[in-house]
């Protein structure tokens, strides 16, 4: 009989087991989920494009353009207000979320920020 109860409580443990596994299992898969939503809401690129829209980010891209006298910061070329694209010094890439300081913008044209990519340029 001591072998039918140890036997029944091996059951039961296995079948708590089971539960377990399973509910660990459904908290995994629900951390992926919220990781997943996170990083969206994080995304460096995506915090950028947001901030550009704000006032904030809209006078600081008039007094950029002024202190940088209408000029691309790459060549020195004059620059269009319309065309004029902000350029992360240190990229969005490797640096993510901390790259997203004013001080770290610089306004270029499209040409020359395609040019530079995310190579790390002096521009002083
Ligand atoms: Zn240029």
């Amino acid at each position: 009989m001591a072998s039918d109860k140890s036997a029944q409580n091996l059951n039961l443990l296995y079948s708590e087991l089971l539960v377990l596994l399973k509910q660990e299992e459904e908290l995994r898969k629900e951390t992926q989920r919220k990781l997943e939503k996170a990083k969206a809401v994080i995304d460096p690129r995506k915090e950028f494009n947001r901030w550009l829209q704000t006032k904030t980010g809209k006078s600081w891209k008039n007094k950029q353009f002024e202190f940088q006298e209408g000029k691309c910061a790459a060549c020195n070329e004059p620059l269009r207000f319309a065309d004029a694209v902000v350029h992360h010094v240190l990229p969005l890439k490797d640096f993510g979320s901390s790259a997203n300081r004013p001080e770290n913008f610089k306004l270029l044209h499209p040409g020359c920020n395609l040019a530079i990519g995310t190579k790390i340029v002096d521009f002083s």
